[in-house]
């Protein structure tokens, strides 16, 4: 069965692109087992500007760089869009690769026509539908909102992972998206959350005591945090992942750590 994961929270900058994309390299990498795939549903496309570089997630388009906005317009089938990426070894990591579905800035120009379209939060599921089953795990970077294109996550995955900075009230906005899902597992009734992780956790009093409140709050649900780093963050300007930039650090050891609980979790 393959698991399908939407790492969503509306707010923007808590780490769902950078977990993303430690997740699907990480799993890839071999903490995981089987093939995985990366979906990029963010028009900020900072997933595919990572994985496979500035000028897929932002360039001008040519009739033949198709994305993930001509897959949600039903104009492209994704198994001619999913762009297979090499990821180096490193001391730690044999060479492998991970498989990418890009994003582009111009998806937000579809946001309103998939708004309005009848069951248009539903043109995930329904383009993934003969594709999925390659994959082992496929991890959703969804946007900083709650709008058509994280619905579209949401209705097609089984799994929410919620990235939560503990620097910056994590816990407004966490009913919202709560009810979100809610609202979703009517058409979806596999959807449920499957870890809260806190992210850039600092050794200050704020961050410790909300991460306790989280703990308060979803219990069971709670994922070993992610310290905030430096290698972490430059692990993006490298164009790799945690893994492949700083395969020793704290920071890919607490990364392998929530991957290993979300295998246990599955
Ligand atoms: P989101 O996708 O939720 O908007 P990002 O993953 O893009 O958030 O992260 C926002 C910023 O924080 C990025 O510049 C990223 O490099 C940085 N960042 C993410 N996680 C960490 C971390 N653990 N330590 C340091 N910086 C981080
Ligand atoms: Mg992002």
């Amino acid at each position: 069965m393959t698991r399908a994961i939407a790492v969503a929270n509306q707010k923007g900058g808590v780490g769902k692109t950078t977990s993303s994309i430690n997740f699907a390299c990480g799993w890839a990498r071999g903490l995981g087992p089987g093939r995985v795939l990366l979906v990029d549903i963010d028009p900020q496309a900072n997933a595919t500007a990572v994985l496979l570089g500035l000028e897929s997630a932002a360039g001008p388009r040519h009739s033949e760089s198709l994305t993930i906005r001509e897959v949600l317009r039903e104009e492209a089938d994704p198994a001619d869009v999913i762009q297979n990426v090499d990821l180096q070894a490193t001391d730690a990591y044999a060479e492998t690769t991970v498989d990418v579905l890009p994003s582009h800035l111009e998806l937000a120009t579809i946001e309103t026509e998939l708004s309005v379209a009848f069951r248009g939060e539903y043109r995930l599921k329904k383009a993934m539908d003969g594709v999925a089953r390659e994959y082992d795990v496929i991890i959703v970077d969804c946007p900083p909102s709650l709008g058509i294109l994280t619905l579209n996550a949401l209705v097609f995955c089984q799994e929410v992972v919620i990235p939560v900075d503990p620097g910056v009230f994590p816990l407004i906005g966490l009913n919202l998206l709560r009810g979100t899902i809610e609202q979703v597992r009517e058409a979806n009734p596999r959807l449920h959350i499957s870890g809260v992780m806190p992210t850039m956790s600092m050794n200050t009093v704020i961050s410790r005591e909300t991460v306790e409140q989280l703990g308060d709050h979803f219990g069971d649900l709670l994922l070993p945090e992610i310290p905030r780093r430096v290698a972490i963050e430059e692990s993006h300007v490298n164009g790799i992942d945690v893994f492949g930039s700083a395969p020793g650090s704290d920071g890919a050891q607490a990364y392998a750590r929530v991957i290993e609980e979300l295998r246990n979790r599955g």
